[in-house]
């Protein structure tokens, strides 16, 4: 989450010329819409006077009711009424470890990294086009707020987003006919709504609480670049954990008071859980709060809970965030004392004892200033504002980094990275490759993402072939392969042999289908399998120089074998047998020292072929055609 200085004279417009550009927070629970008036950003409220709007979408039998209104009809209508979409987006069904507990139908479907569809009253629907419904509620709100076509719009996402799930969330914006000026980091967007990128260097923690995932983020400002230096959290811990421990309070209140007590139905739970939300909403400014309703058995609920109780139900749920809080900071080798701010994200953060513990952790006052829940949004009609050319040409446009490392799958399994993780967008690289085998004419190039160093351990983005090379020696191509990555962090990949100028592209849409945690996971295992890697990554390089000494040693004893003696040619061909077998086992160390034996093996081989190749040579021959 890199934020780089980019201005752009001339493109400040007159006030009369002033264009419509919003910022959308595309949230897992709520979404909002905002859009600097006057200087100030601001969230652009419904009819109703509602500036959340819950991320809820209905195929109701009249047609697509999105918000609040398909958020009551959640538990009547379950199927057809679709929540938290933001989690499968640019996701396979592979990758929806949990789908038992989701209430939904996805249309199983055998082809693998496919996104997942669901199937509703109003056809087969993928996570695109139901988050696109959302983003086109708040487009129409924000046309209507503002008297006219939106210019452009920023979209959040979160930082530890990859490819496929950007791609998702342009494409939903595409759909809902939003010109995409860029996706954002939130992190790096509540970081813009605070100012950070105009005030001070440093570096500040981003704690977001949502309504379903906790994200933080360290983000280290120098220079007006922000950098990413660890993020993490848990994608099954947000203010939905908390609704659910008061739910169980208030099962156990009514178990207690009631002789004949029989399970809830659905319709019952979902009551319960929505009277549990707005009493812990209560309870963060009032010292008690009251759950009354009435449920489909007759049972009359009427409990009062009070601050103090629901601190201690949900004191383990809040000391839970603290731990990928600190392995964040370990990540980022920091100490509580290099932490310059931290900015409280998420509607969640609102509880009392969530900013108490994040104080007494940080040991210093968060900024809880603006609306935690209205940070992203604010931050994000900001970047937009500075995009469409509305503010005065010294004001900063931010760029991202890419969220973990690029690079390409070589000989032996290994990867190449080509973009290492956290650079700053947009980027291009270029490296060169060449090939293994004589006379090769096509080259098959596999893009991963990750830090490890075997492409077992990475995510296969794409693949593709480079076709037509010419026919050459080993090594003697050169195949100069790009990889650029745009402002919003999608990829694309060339290459391109030198000599011949054959070319072969891919926009790298890649395969749906990492999950979040696997981004964690696959950051945490490269520290923990930095030695492991090394080790894998000799063997693999040993294996190599075998498989070329060895396929170059037999060609030329196919070709020039007369030239040494049978004894001769037998202790070489044993010396090839013998590191084969080598090659097989597990040690890098025996490889490379059966390399150098058959080497050796060969010396007068190479002698006498290098005394040949000069006299056929000198008889007029081309010495280009003979190599060892
Ligand atoms: P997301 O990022 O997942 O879309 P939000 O940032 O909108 O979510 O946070 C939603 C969560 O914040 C919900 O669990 C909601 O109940 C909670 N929340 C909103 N307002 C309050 C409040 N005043 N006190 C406690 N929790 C709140
Ligand atoms: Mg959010």
């Amino acid at each position: 989450m890199a934020l780089l200085q980019i201005s752009e004279p001339g493109q400040s417009a007159a006030p009369h010329q002033h264009k419509l550009a919003v910022g959308i927070d595309l949230g897992t629970t709520n979404s909002l819409i905002a859009t600097v008036r006057s200087g100030m950003s601001t969230v652009l409220q419904d009819a109703h006077g509602h500036a959340l709007l819950p991320s809820v979408v209905r195929y109701a039998p009249d047609g697509v009711v999105v918000g609040h209104e398909a958020q009551t009809q959640q538990s009547a209508d379950p199927i057809n009424t679709i929540a938290s979409v933001k989690r499968f987006m640019g996701r396979s069904l592979h990758d929806i470890a949990d789908r038992a507990h989701i209430p939904y139908r996805f249309l199983e479907d055998a082809t693998a990294n496919k996104q997942v569809q669901l199937q509703t009253r109003a056809g087969l629907k993928t996570p695109v086009e139901i988050s696109a419904e959302i983003l086109k509620a708040l487009k129409i709100r924000a046309e209507h707020s503002l008297g006219g076509e939106l210019t452009g719009a920023v979209i959040t996402v979160p930082a530890y987003f990859d490819d496929a799930q950007r791609q998702a969330t342009k494409d939903a914006a595409r759909l809902a006919g939003l010109n995409v000026l860029r996706l954002l980091n939130e992190p790096t967007a509540a970081a813009v709504a605070y100012g950070l990128d105009n005030n001070a260097e440093g570096t500040y923690v981003i704690y977001d609480l949502g309504g379903g995932t906790f994200d933080v983020s360290i983000l280290k400002l120098t220079k007006g670049v922000f950098e990413v230096l660890a993020t993490n959290g848990d994608s099954a811990l947000g203010g939905d954990d908390f609704d659910h421990r008061i739910y169980c309070w208030v099962l156990d209140k009514v178990r207690e008071s009631s002789s004949h007590f029989t399970p809830l139905n659905e319709e019952d739970t979902r009551l319960l859980l929505t009277k549990s939300r707005q009493a812990k909403e209560w309870l963060t400014d009032n010292f008690e709060a009251q759950i009354v309703g009435k449920l489909s058995n007759g049972t009359l609920v009427d409990v009062t809970l009070s601050a103090t109780q629901f601190v201690e139900l949900t004191q383990h749920l809040v000391t839970k965030t603290l731990a990928p809080t600190r392995k964040a900071m370990r990540d980022a080798v920091l100490d509580i004392a290099d932490i310059k701010g931290v900015v409280l994200v998420g509607g969640a953060t609102r509880m009392p004892q969530v900013r108490h513990a994040v104080e007494d952790y940080f040991q210093q006052t968060p900024l809880t200033n603006l609306d935690p829940d209205k940070v992203v949004a604010l931050g994000a009609a900001i970047q937009a504002n500075a995009l469409v050319g509305n503010r005065s040409d010294n004001d900063l446009l931010l760029l991202d980094v890419t969220p973990l490392s690029l690079g390409l799958e070589t000989m032996g399994g290994l990867v190449e990275k080509i973009i290492p993780r956290n650079s700053t967008l947009p980027v291009a690289r270029a490296q060169d490759f060449t090939t293994y085998k004589d006379g090769q004419t096509a080259m098959s190039l596999q893009v991963v993402q990750g830090e490890r160093e075997l492409v077992a351990d990475c995510r296969s983005l794409a693949r593709f072939e480079l076709r037509g090379i010419p026919p050459m020696a080993a090594g003697a191509a050169r195949i100069r392969v790009t990889f650029q990555v745009d402002a919003d962090g999608l990829l694309s990949v060339s290459a391109r042999e030198q000599t011949s100028g054959v070319e072969a592209n891919i926009l790298v849409k890649p395969s749906y289908g990492l999950h979040e945690d696997e981004i964690t996971h696959m950051l945490k295992a490269s520290y923990a399998g930095a030695e492991a890697d090394k080790k894998a990554r000799m063997l693999a390089e040993a294996r190599v120089n075998a498989g070329a000494i060895i396929q170059s040693v037999t060609q030329a004893l196919a070709h020039d074998g007369q030239l040494i003696s049978l004894q001769e040619k037998q202790t070489i061909e044993a010396e090839i047998t013998q590191l084969q077998t080598t090659a097989q086992a597990e040690d890098a160390i025996a490889i490379n020292k059966g390399v150098e034996a058959l080497n050796h093996a060969t010396e007068a081989f190479a002698q006498a072929r290098m005394n040949a190749s000069v006299s056929r040579a000198l008889a007029g021959k081309n010495i280009e055609n003979i190599k060892l």
